[in-house]
C-alpha cells in the first residue's frame, strides 16, 4: 500500500512525469471513437469555490438536450470539501445561469455556469426559509444590478492577462531554472521560438471559447515573457460575467491538457517584469451615441473618480503589488483619467473626442479580478448614482 512518510514535506503541485504516464493517444482513440452516447447529454456543471477564484466543476448525465438554461436541473455538491459549508451542514445548491457548447466532449454535451446557494430550510410551522446566496457568490449581487440598468444597455469588454508557469518549479514556462530571461521588450505581440513561449495553449483556448460561444474578441502575447492575454466582450450586462468565468475555466482545462499552470497572479514575478491586469472597457446606450457620448463620458470619469477608494478596494487581491505606478500603471492611492494615456486609472481612445462617442477602459482592476464584482460597481458608480 503506498503511504506518505510523514517527516517529508508535503509539495503542491504535480510531478513533472504525470503527463507522460498518461498517454494521450489512448484518451483521443476513445474519445474519437466512441461518439455514440446512447442519447444521453453529459452536462459539466461549472462553480465558483471557497477563495472566491477557485473553479469547481462536476459532471451530470442528462436525458435529453436542453434547449434553455431553465431546463437545467437544480444540483448540488459538499461545500465542506470547497471551505464553503460546515461538515455537519454541508449540501451547496448549485443553480445553472449560462450554457456554453463543451469543446472537450463536443456533440450536444454542454458546459453550465452555476452559481451557489444555502438550500431552501423547512421549518417546524410549515414554512421554508427559501435558498440563500452563498457569501462567496457575487453573481447574485451583480445579476441585480444589471436587471435594475438594462434599460442603461452596459456593454463589456474585459482584457485577461495571465502567466503559464512550470507546475514543478512554480517559475515561468520556458525561464531559465532558477534564472531570469533577456528583459522585456522583445516579448509583447512576438513571434518566433525564444519569444513567444507556449502559444500552443492561447491557440487551443481561442478555439474552445469560440466553439462554445464566448464572445472571445482577440489574444496577444504580452511584455512578460510567457505573459499572455485574451479579451472577451463586448458582452452585455451579467453575460460578462458568465462568460469570463467560463473562458477562466477553459482556460485551465486547456492548460491542464499541457501540464502548465496558469496563474491570474497580478504580480507573479516580482521586480522589473509587468504584472498582469484585468482592463475593463466600458460604455453604455449613452457613451456609444454622438455627439452627446463624449459628454457622457466625462460626466462618468468623475463619478468614478469620487469613487476610486471603493473601487480599488474590489479590483483584486494583491492589486497593490501591481498598481505602482510603473510599468503602464496608474497610482494605487490616486485617480486619473485621460484621453489614450495608459498611465491613467481610466484611459479614453483617441478617437473619442473626435467621433465624440465610444467607450472607455478603467485599467485598474487586475488579473484576478471578479468580473461579477467590477462590472456591478462600474454600473453602479455610472448610471445607478
Ligand atoms: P487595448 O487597446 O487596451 O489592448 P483590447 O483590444 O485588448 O484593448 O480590448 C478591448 C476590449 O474592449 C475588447 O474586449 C472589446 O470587445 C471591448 N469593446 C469594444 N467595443 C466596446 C464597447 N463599445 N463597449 C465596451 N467594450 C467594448
Ligand atoms: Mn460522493
Ligand atoms: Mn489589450
Ligand atoms: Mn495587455
Ligand atoms: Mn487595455
Amino acid at each position: 500500500m503506498a503511504h506518505r512518510d510523514p517527516n517529508s514535506p508535503v509539495v503542491f503541485g504535480t510531478d513533472e512525469k504525470v503527463s507522460g504516464m498518461l498517454d494521450q493517444h489512448i484518451t483521443r482513440h476513445f474519445l474519437n471513437t466512441l461518439q455514440d452516447q446512447s442519447g444521453k447529454v453529459c452536462a459539466e456543471y461549472v462553480w465558483i469555490g471557497g477563495s472566491g477564484a477557485d473553479l469547481r466543476c462536476k459532471a451530470k448525465t442528462l436525458s435529453k438536450k436542453p434547449t434553455k438554461v431553465e431546463d437545467l436541473p437544480v444540483w448540488n455538491y459538499d461545500g465542506s470539501s470547497t471551505g464553503q459549508a460546515p461538515g455537519d451542514d454541508s449540501e451547496v445548491y448549485l443553480v445553472p445561469r449560462a450554457m456554453y457548447r463543451d469543446p472537450f466532449r463536443m456533440g450536444d454535451n454542454i458546459l453550465v455556469m452555476c452559481d451557489t446557494y444555502e438550500p431552501p430550510r423547512p421549518q417546524k410551522d410549515g414554512t421554508i426559509v427559501p435558498m440563500k446566496p452563498l457569501p462567496t457568490n457575487t453573481r447574485h449581487a451583480c445579476a441585480e444590478v444589471m436587471e435594475k440598468a438594462k434599460d442603461q444597455e452596459p456593454w463589456f469588454g474585459i482584457e485577461q492577462e495571465y502567466t503559464l508557469l512550470n507546475p514543478c518549479t512554480k517559475w515561468p514556462l520556458g525561464w531559465p531554472r532558477g534564472g531570469y530571461p533577456a528583459p522585456q521588450g522583445p516579448y509583447y505581440c512576438s513571434v518566433g521560438a525564444g519569444a513567444s513561449i507556449g502559444r500552443d495553449i492561447p491557440e487551443v483556448h481561442y478555439r474552445c471559447c469560440l466553439y462554445a460561444g464566448i464572445n472571445i474578441s482577440g489574444l496577444n502575447g504580452e511584455v512578460l515573457p510567457s505573459q499572455w492575454e485574451y479579451q472577451v466582450g463586448p458582452c452585455t450586462g451579467i453575460s460578462m460575467g458568465d462568460q469570463m468565468w467560463m473562458s477562466r475555466f477553459l482556460m485551465y482545462r486547456v492548460a491542464e491538457l499541457f501540464n502548465v499552470e496558469v496563474t491570474f497572479d497580478p504580480k507573479p514575478i516580482p521586480g522589473d517584469w509587468n504584472g498582469s491586469g484585468g482592463h475593463v472597457n466600458f460604455s453604455n446606450k449613452d457613451t456609444r451615441v454622438a455627439p452627446t457620448g463624449w459628454d457622457a463620458i466625462q460626466k462618468q470619469c468623475e463619478k468614478l473618480g469620487r469613487r476610486h477608494a471603493l473601487h480599488i478596494a474590489a479590483y483584486g487581491e494583491g492589486n497593490e503589488r501591481r498598481l505602482t505606478g510603473t510599468h503602464e500603471t496608474s497610482s494605487m492611492s490616486d485617480f486619473s483619467w485621460g484621453v489614450a494615456n495608459r498611465g491613467c486609472s481610466i484611459r479614453v481612445g483617441r478617437m473619442v473626442p473626435v467621433d465624440k462617442c465610444g467607450y472607455y477602459e478603467d485599467r485598474r482592476p487586475s488579473s484576478n479580478l471578479d468580473p461579477y464584482v467590477v462590472t456591478k460597481l462600474l454600473v453602479e458608480t455610472t448610471l445607478l448614482m
